[in-house]
């Protein structure tokens, strides 16, 4: 006896709908179809432990086949099946989610329903022409029957002849969804989505995931070589990770999983889509942008947890609460992990800064509560390859470094070598430089000084030795204030080179240079500022680079051009020094640098 009868919707229109606007990714009715054979099968095993279900479970498992003469999709299982009475509720009434009502009934006894993912069973509407339900419920006596419907609101109960418990959901393909009669696009699809799906999933008569991966068992279980394996099974072509957080929260929100910290070489790469987003074991996505901070994105691994809605807007999902709830949870994990490590093996942590430094100064510019955190395990370097925490540090440099307003310089370079006559003349003073050579470190500084008090930053570049540190030190110059006057001019005259060079006297010690070529603080970072950008009106960066020249007017050769007489000789001595200053800064060029050598090399050949 065949029952007809029509779909409970609102509108005629609802299988077009579907199809058109439901998921842009069409693919995704399999991983719905799988989900619900899953649950079906979960069901079960909840009903046979209550006592409920009796009788032999058998090898519990889901088939995908593929018939690609009949162009059929047949989706399998041996899970709770249905009678026609519920066959009627459950796939009848659209937008019905009967796992809603089991999850109600046996919320108590762990019963893992996967049924939240929307509209479930009908989108397979979206590749099918018809769908073929063939089902048979574990309760005793139940007649199998078989559930069909062309995509239109009509469907049709009929007496199937099934003779086991569980049920068969046959899709026959449309002829404009035929790129799901491949096998290997189906493969694909299973693997994507069901990778770690926990019943067994067999496609072509071979199982397909891993139904216990590591994330799902208790943290005190798994030994290193798991967590290590479970890396490679995710990303088999990533290097061995330096260490991972397994999260397993039960309240407020559900969440486990395990991040992984890759091995990240100094040049900022961000590795997108690298977190994988599970709920209840099924791949939902790996954009998880909105779920995890901007900074965490660096990390690689698993998040599975179901109180993420899913299928809602990305500004939803912003402001969900448990969304926020799981973001600072991860957060302050990470903060944990990174302290312990820290606290447990300096020289261990230390080894591991240069992979680590990257994500930890990211996140602490770009999330206020890690900052925090990160004062106490965030390193700097110095010249001589030593850490130091920010804190220790400070500690170190202050009794040297301390200028006259009481802040103490942190002294940098981020290129020791084109910087070496600027360390040379600032250790001798006994100062020290940190490197600060990472593509986020001017970020990275600039953060530090709103934050942290008492403390400013200097580029070894950006200022004369003594006004790097400037200590009110009373100064005497050889040269009397007239004759400073004299030899600023001259030099400002001669060498401007349009404005690009500003000259000024200062009294240095002998031994320090006779010019130093300066490039000030502020010009440098707002240049630095506008190339990250990289957009609006370039308005440093399409100047040529100026720089402020000291000249030391307690060096010999300031005494002996004050001397001179003027003429040729006192005109080819300045040149000689100014054109050996640019030289050691490489700003010597072109004609420049050619008239320049020829004469040395005259001077060669007396
Ligand atoms: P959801 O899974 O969100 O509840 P679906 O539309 O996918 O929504 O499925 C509706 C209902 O149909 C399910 O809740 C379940 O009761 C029933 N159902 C679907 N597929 C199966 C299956 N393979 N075995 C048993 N019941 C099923």
């Amino acid at each position: 006896m065949a029952t007809k009868g029509n779909i409970s919707v609102h509108t005629e229109n609802i299988f077009p709908i579907i199809k058109k606007f439901l998921y842009s990714d069409h693919e995704i009715f399999l991983r719905e179809l799988v989900s619900n054979a899953v649950d079906a099968t979960h069901k079960l095993k909840t009903l046979a432990s209550s006592g409920e279900a009796t009788g032999e479970l058998g090898d519990l498992k889901i088939t995908v086949k593929l018939n690609k003469e009949a162009k059929t999709l047949h989706i399998i299982d041996n899970g709770i099946g249905m009678t026609e009475e519920e066959v009627g509720k459950y796939i009848n009434q659209l937008a019905f989610s009967s796992a809603e009502e089991f999850l109600d009934k046996y919320k108590d006894k762990g019963g893992q329903v996967i049924g939240h993912f929307g509209l479930g069973f009908y989108s397979a509407f979206m590749v099918a022409q018809k769908i073929e339900l063939i089902t048979k419920s574990y309760k005793e006596g139940s007649a199998a029957v078989k559930w069909s419907c062309d995509g239109s609101t009509e469907f049709e109960i009929v007496e199937a002849d099934k003779a086991e418990r569980g049920t068969e959901v046959i899709l026959h393909l449309a002829d404009d969804s035929l790129e799901f009669n491949e096998e290997a696009r189906i493969r694909n699809i299973l693997e994507k989505y069901c990778k770690f799906l926990p019943i067994e999933i067999e496609f072509e008569e071979k199982v397909l995931n891993n139904p216990a991966p590591l994330w799902t068992k208790a943290p005190a279980d798994c030994t290193k070589e798991e967590y290590e394996a479970f890396y490679k099974e995710l990303y088999p072509f990533s290097e061995t990770p330096l260490f991972w957080i397994h999260l397993n929260v039960d309240y407020p929100f559900k969440l486990t999983g395990i991040l992984y910290f890759p091995k990240i070489k100094n040049e900022f790469e961000p590795t997108r889509n690298k977190i994988q987003l599970y709920s209840n074991q099924v791949f939902v996505t790996d954009s998880v942008q909105d779920i995890v901070p901007e900074f965490l994105m660096l990390l690689h691994g698993v998040i599975d947890s179901p109180d993420i809605p899913l299928n809602v807007s990305r500004s939803y999902l912003q402001s969900d609460a448990n969304v926020k709830k799981i973001n600072s949870h991860i957060t302050k994990k990470v903060a944990d992990k990174l302290e312990e490590i820290y606290k447990q093996d300096r020289t261990e942590y230390n080894n591991k800064w240069e992979s680590i430094g990257t994500f930890v100064k990211y996140g602490m510019i770009s999330e206020e509560k890690f900052y925090d955190r990160g004062l106490k395990f965030c390193l700097l370097q110095n010249k001589a390859k030593d850490y130091f925490t920010l804190e220790e540090y400070k500690e170190k440099i202050s009794a040297t470094q301390t200028d006259k307003d009481g802040k103490v310089v942190f002294l940098y370079s981020n290129d020791m070598i084109a910087h070496d006559s600027f360390i040379q003349t600032v250790e001798k003073r006994g100062y020290e430089v940190l490197a600060m050579d990472g593509v986020l470190d001017n970020h990275f500084i600039s953060n530090l000084e709103n934050k942290m008090e008492g403390v400013s930053w200097k580029r070894v570049d950006s200022d004369s030795v003594d006004k790097l540190i400037d200590k009110d030190a009373k100064k005497e110059s050889v040269l009397s204030d007239s004759d400073q006057t004299v030899l600023k001019e001259m030099f400002e005259k001669d060498f401007a080179h349009n404005g690009q060079f500003r000259f000024s006297t200062e009294a240095l010690a002998p031994d320090d240079s006779f010019l130093t070529l300066i490039k000030p603080e502020w010009e440098r970072r707002m240049k630095e500022m506008q190339k990250m950008q990289g957009m609006g009106m370039d308005i440093f960066g399409s100047m040529p680079d100026s720089y402020n020249v000291v000249i030391n007017s307690n060096h010999a050769l300031s005494v002996k051009l004050s001397k001179m007489a003027e003429g040729e000789a006192k005109t080819q001595l300045s040149k000689q020094a100014f054109d050996l200053a640019r030289l050691s800064q490489n700003l010597l060029h072109g004609v420049e640098l050619t008239n320049f050598i020829q004469r040395n090399t005259k001077d060669l050949s007396v």
